[in-house]
Formats: structure tokens, sequence, C-alpha cells
């Protein structure tokens, strides 16, 4: 798609650093990470987010995840990686092209906001009629 920076990185017009690459996905170094060897996996086709991506292309994106995983896990040694993956502005996503973070983390590194919250227990109530509301929508 055209002005998509992601889709230009697909297209070679905008250079990245790859890390894997099959038919469907590319996984790459992201240039602004949050610790070293945070990772993007897109998939190569355009969609914006989770309601667009078709089936095979969400599969074969956390298909590369658990392969991403692994060699992490052989190259970097991490205590864990995170996986994030947003939609919507309204949650911050900046790049409007589908893509999963990989971020290795070791066991010190300072609190990642996303990953660590306080557990205050919610309104039972709320929390069943939510779950109720969405099972029923799907
Ligand atoms: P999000 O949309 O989930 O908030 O994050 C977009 C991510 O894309 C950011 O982590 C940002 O650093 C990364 N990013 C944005 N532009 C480029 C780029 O041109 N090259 C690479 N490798 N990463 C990018
Ligand atoms: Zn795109």
């Amino acid at each position: 798609m055209e002005d998509c920076i992601f889709c230009k990185i697909v297209d070679g017009e905008i250079p990245c650093f790859t890390i894997y690459e099959d038919e469907r996905v590319l996984a790459f170094a992201d240039i602004n990470p949050i610790n070293t060897g945070h990772t993007l996996i897109i998939p190569k086709s355009h969609a914006e987010n989770i309601w667009e991506i078709g089936e095979d292309d969400l599969t074969a994106v956390h298909r590369a995840s658990r392969r991403l995983a692994g060699a992490m896990q052989r190259a970097l040694q991490p205590d864990g990686i995170a996986m994030l993956q947003l939609n919507g502005r309204a949650v911050n996503q900046l790049v409007m092209h589908y893509h999963l973070h990989l971020i290795p983390r070791k066991a010190d590194d300072p609190a990642l906001s996303m990953t660590e919250w306080e557990l205050v227990p919610g309104d039972m109530k709320v929390i069943e009629e939510t779950a109720r509301n969405i099972a029923d929508a799907c």
C-alpha cells in the first residue's frame, strides 16, 4: 500500500535489518528498540490490524513468532520475551500495518508498563457481564 512504511520495507524501498523471512512474513529489527533485540514481525501483504489481517497471514506471523522466540533464546538468553501487538490509534498503534513486537527482557530490566501492572481485583459483576457480552458476540 502506498505511503505505508512497512510496505516500503517489504518492497525494499526502505532498508531494514532482516532477521527472518518466508513467503508470507518478514521479521526485522525495530529501529527504536525498547531492549536489545526488539524485533517486529509483519505480514508481507498489507493489513492494518487484527480486524483486517487474513487468517493465513495471522497464523504465519504467530508461527514465525515461535521460531524467532527460539532464536532469541539461543542468541540472547533473555529471561523472558514480551510479545505486544497494538490495534488502533487509541492504543498508540503508530504504524498502520499489522505488526507483532518481540521484546526480549532480562529480569532486572526496568519495568515495561504494558507488562507490569498492579493486580487490583475487579468488580465481579462487571467482569461477568462484560465476559458474557463479548461471548455472545463471538
Ligand atoms: P506501534 O505501531 O506498535 O506503536 O510501533 C511501531 C514500531 O515501528 C515502533 O516500535 C517503531 O520504532 C517502529 N518503526 C517505525 N518506523 C520504522 C522504520 O522505518 N524501520 C523500523 N525498523 N522500525 C520502525
Ligand atoms: Zn503496509
